[in-house]
């Protein structure tokens, strides 16, 4: 049995050339994900969530920017050293992308069969009837009630929620084996939300799909990934599975992202009869740096409560703090 993660990512680097320097939207990133595993990627906007899925995807313009660094494998495929050419052959084929937003991602005056079949005909040379085939099955994947009515229909006569379950049948119609999701549920109401997630998790059950899914949704993550990672100014400061990273988040950063998530008592109001009282929401002081202003040190240390005068200077590494969890924080570090 072959236990090698499906994507291991190590040191990874990616810089944007401006005139003055090099700026780092996502600085000495590692991780891995095994194979039917779900991976949330959490954190504020602004701090690289999007720029690390894009970089695995080879998707990001080049230039501005580019790989400074590190190596990202999939399976045992370099990613970080392929051609554009050699990548376009992985993309959609072994890895695909759902974006946020499926009406930008559609092409208003095609059908959604003929997008789907676009992407398996970049890949497969098929037959126009076993075209059509795997169109319908890759909307069957994905839930779509009457395929041949979906296959025949164009992105605007779709409800948000079939777009996005369009977005996912094209995604999966060459069967990859990692789907990368960019805040896929963020546009739709929440029980639309709920069957779209509900659709992944059977989608990593039934089928071994990997998923890197890209949120700042808690609630999303506590129904959907396995493991989390928190992403704070272009760096992991915390890898968690997911029980661990609600019953005992480490990083300071991830208390904070915890703590302002509104809780029902809270927000219930003050009962005069059950002298309840009403909690006021807790913020996180300050905002996400931006790329030219990163604080020195532990790029938190500004907004964090519990600063101390070495974390203003060294920046924390990511290390070991018990079983599959890792957090970089001078607050975990032996040598306080
Ligand atoms: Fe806070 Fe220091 Fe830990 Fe950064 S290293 S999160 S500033 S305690």
């Amino acid at each position: 049995m072959n236990d090698s993660p499906l994507l291991r990512v190590t040191s990874l680097k990616i810089a944007i050339r401006t005139r003055e320097k090099d700026l780092f939207p996502v600085n000495s990133v590692s991780f891995h994900i095994n194979k039917g595993e779900c991976v949330c990627l959490v954190g504020e906007s602004g701090c690289g969530k999007s720029v690390t899925a894009l970089s695995l995807m080879g998707l990001l313009p080049s230039p501005p920017f580019h790989l400074a660094g590190g190596e990202i494998f999939f399976k045992d495929l370099a990613i970080h050293a392929m051609s554009s050419l050699e990548l376009q052959d992985i993309r959609g084929r072994h890895m695909a992308m759902i974006f946020q937003e499926p009406m930008t991602a559609l092409n208003p005056v095609f059908t959604i069969g003929e997008q789907i079949a676009e992407a398996v005909n970049a890949h497969f040379s098929f037959s126009p009837e076993e075209t059509r085939k795997k169109t319908l099955a890759a909307l069957e994947m994905a839930e779509m009630p009457d395929p041949g009515l979906y296959a025949a229909s164009y992105p605007h006569q779709l409800s948000g929620g079939m777009r996005q379950r369009a977005m996912i049948a094209m995604a999966l119609a060459c069967t990859p084996s990692l789907l990368i999701a960019d805040e896929p549920t963020t546009a739709l109401d929440v029980s639309t939300q709920d069957q779209i997630l509900q659709l992944m998790n059977s989608l990593r059950e039934k089928n071994g799909l990997s998923l890197l899914f890209i949120t700042h949704n808690m609630g999303v993550v506590a129904q959907i990934a396995q493991r989390v990672m928190i992403m704070y100014a272009g760096r992991l400061v915390e890898i968690s599975p997911v029980e661990e990273f609600f019953t005992k988040p480490r990083h300071p950063y991830s208390k904070a992202l915890l703590d302002s998530i509104p809780k029902y008592d809270s927000i219930s109001g003050q009962d005069e009869n059950t002298n309840n009282r009403k909690e006021r929401l807790s913020t996180i002081p300050g905002n996400v740096p931006s790329l030219e202003a990163i604080p020195s040190g532990c790029p938190f240390h500004d907004r964090c409560p519990n600063a101390m005068a070495r974390c203003s200077i060294e920046t924390p590494l990511l290390m070991e703090t018990g079983r599959d969890t890792e957090v970089a924080c001078h607050l975990y570090s032996s040598c306080r």
